[in-house]
Parts: C-alpha cells; sequence; structure tokens
C-alpha cells in the first residue's frame, strides 16, 4: 500500500514537473513567435520626487498579451527569455522601444528619466555601450536621460570585466540603479565597488513599513547607508499613503508604486501626465 501511494505520488510530481517543461518549452517558442509578430509592448510607471511631488522618471516594463494565451507577466516569460538567450533580442527591443516613446514623451514633459531593466543575463549575450550608444544615437536620447536596472546578484559576479562593462554604460553619461536591494546577497563593501547611481528600495521592506514586522529601522539604515555613498534612493511598491508618509520623514529621494500610478501604456500615461502636472503640489 505505501509503495503504491509512493509510486502516485512520484508520477504525480513527475507529471507536474513535465507539465512545467513543457509550459517552458512553448513559452520560449512563443516569445520568439511573439517578437517577430509585435506582440510586445512597453508600459511605464511613473517615479516621483518625494521633496517636490513632481515627476521625476518612469520605469519601463516589458507586456505581452497572446492572441490566444492573453496576457502573461514578466515575471513568467523574463525568465524564460533569460534562460533561452531571448533576453538580448528582447532586452533590445524595449530599450529601443521605450527611447523612441521618450522622445514624444519629452514633448509633453522636458527632461523625464527613463529607467529600464536590464538582465545580467544580458552581460554575456553582447549587449554593452556600444549597443546603448547605437539606440541613443538613432533615437536621438542623450545618455543622461536614462538609467539602467540590475540586480545585486550582477555585483557578486567574480568577472572582473563586470566593473568594465557598467563603466562602459556611464561614460555614455548613462546611469546606474541596483533593483530590488535588500533581497540579495550584497553588503556594503560591494556596493562601494561600483559606480552606482540610484538604489532601488524593494517592494518587500516597503510592504512591511508599520506593521508588525515593522522595517523601518532598516529602511532607514538602507537609506543611511546609500546617502554616505552618495546614492539616490527610490522606494519601490508604495501603495498606501501610511507608507507614502513614513517614507518621506526616512528622507527617501524618489518613490514608484501603486499609490501614485500603475505601469501605463503611453497614450494613457500621457494623460495621467497632464493630469498630474496640473494638480497643485503639496
Ligand atoms: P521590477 O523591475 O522590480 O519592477 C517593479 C514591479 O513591481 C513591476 O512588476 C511593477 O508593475 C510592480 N509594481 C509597481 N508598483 C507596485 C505596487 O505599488 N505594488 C505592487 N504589488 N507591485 C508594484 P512587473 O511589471 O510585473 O515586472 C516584474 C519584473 O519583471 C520586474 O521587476 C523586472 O524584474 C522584470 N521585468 C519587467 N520588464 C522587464 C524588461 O524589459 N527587462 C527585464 N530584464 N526585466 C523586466
Ligand atoms: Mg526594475
Ligand atoms: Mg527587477
Ligand atoms: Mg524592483
Amino acid at each position: 500500500k505505501a509503495k503504491e501511494s509512493g509510486r502516485n505520488q512520484y508520477h504525480f510530481f513527475a507529471r507536474k514537473m513535465q507539465d512545467k517543461i513543457n509550459r517552458r518549452v512553448m513559452l520560449e517558442h512563443l516569445i520568439r513567435k511573439g517578437l517577430e509578430k509585435n506582440e510586445f509592448e512597453v508600459y511605464y510607471q511613473p517615479i516621483v520626487d518625494c521633496r517636490s511631488n513632481t515627476l521625476f522618471g518612469l520605469e519601463a516594463l516589458a507586456r505581452w498579451t497572446h492572441p490566444d494565451e492573453g496576457m502573461i507577466s514578466p515575471v513568467e516569460f523574463i525568465p524564460v527569455a533569460e534562460e533561452s538567450g531571448l533576453i538580448a533580442p528582447l532586452g533590445e527591443w524595449v530599450l529601443t522601444r521605450a527611447c523612441t516613446d521618450l522622445v514624444d514623451i519629452h514633448h509633453h514633459c522636458e527632461g523625464v528619466h527613463l529607467s529600464v531593466n536590464v538582465s545580467s543575463r544580458q552581460y554575456p549575450l553582447g549587449f554593452d555601450a556600444e549597443c546603448v550608444k547605437r539606440i541613443l544615437d538613432d533615437t536621438g536620447i542623450m545618455g543622461h536621460d536614462l538609467s539602467l536596472e540590475i540586480t545585486e546578484s550582477i555585483l557578486l559576479d567574480d568577472d572582473p570585466d563586470i566593473l568594465s562593462w557598467l563603466n562602459g554604460f556611464r561614460a555614455l553619461g548613462v546611469g546606474l540603479s541596483i533593483d530590488d536591494f535588500g533581497t540579495g546577497y550584497s553588503s556594503l563593501s560591494y556596493l562601494k565597488r561600483f559606480p552606482i547611481d540610484y538604489l532601488k528600495i524593494d517592494q518587500a521592506f516597503v510592504a512591511s513599513l508599520n506593521t508588525d514586522d515593522d522595517s523601518t529601522p532598516l529602511v532607514r539604515a538602507i537609506i543611511a547607508m546609500a546617502r554616505s555613498l552618495n546614492m539616490k534612493i527610490i522606494a519601490e511598491g508604495v501603495e498606501l499613503k501610511t507608507q507614502l508618509d513614513t517614507i518621506e520623514s526616512l528622507s527617501c529621494h524618489y518613490v514608484q508604486g501603486y499609490y501614485f500610478a500603475k505601469p501605463m501604456p503611453k497614450d494613457q500615461l500621457l494623460v495621467w501626465m497632464a493630469d498630474y502636472l496640473q494638480k497643485p503640489s503639496d
């Protein structure tokens, strides 16, 4: 009896595993076709300056609607794109699209900053300063209008060329952000070695502000550290006024989250901007 249930369990897991693998293989195929068929889009989420309440910048976020499968989250398709190498063409496509859109956005509001996610998997796949320079030149965007978001895991890579890879972007005037800070294993000493301009505090810390498991002391420490290293801090995932108040009291530079706006397609963003820029800031 025990043996039989063990076997059933084995079949159950093997089946689940096979389903997972099948979905990955299918997604990889669909991403490749989706790139050809132009099924991807870029949405933009506002990043607000805490002090002035003005719009500082926008984070570009990939979106994908497959004609049969519907909307597929980047949480699902980005890892598949990374494992298959398709992140290379996808990443370049997102950057090009976002820079092209930024030209138009600048017609409505000058100087808005653009932030684009870059996967560490793009490093060995040839995405570099030369590639960014070509896209900047083609679209007419200045290097200082752009920053690239990387996760802290890249700082743990012991490849000595990582530093020159990052410095290549900076030579173009492009800024560098550490995304989802606090979830990985990097430390102060790692941060110091790299030319980082912005630190994005992970949503998990913002979510637990003012809760039983209050993250306020931790966030205060992160902000103090980042400030001492001359970095600007962006708090991600701000949904509530109480979170915003706490974050502001900790002297954070920028905030981003549903409290202000969700990621939106460009046309919707322009409407949001017109409305936001009209409001008197308090
Ligand atoms: P991320 O770079 O940390 O982006 C922030 C994520 O948090 C986005 O999820 C955004 O929609 C979500 N978010 C923003 N404000 C709030 C909030 O107030 N509450 C909550 N619960 N969520 C909020 P999204 O768009 O699903 O993207 C997930 C992740 O996928 C991104 O995390 C990023 O790591 C990756 N990703 C998205 N687009 C790209 C891309 O073009 N290239 C690469 N390499 N990765 C991307
Ligand atoms: Mg990001
Ligand atoms: Mg990220
Ligand atoms: Mg993040």
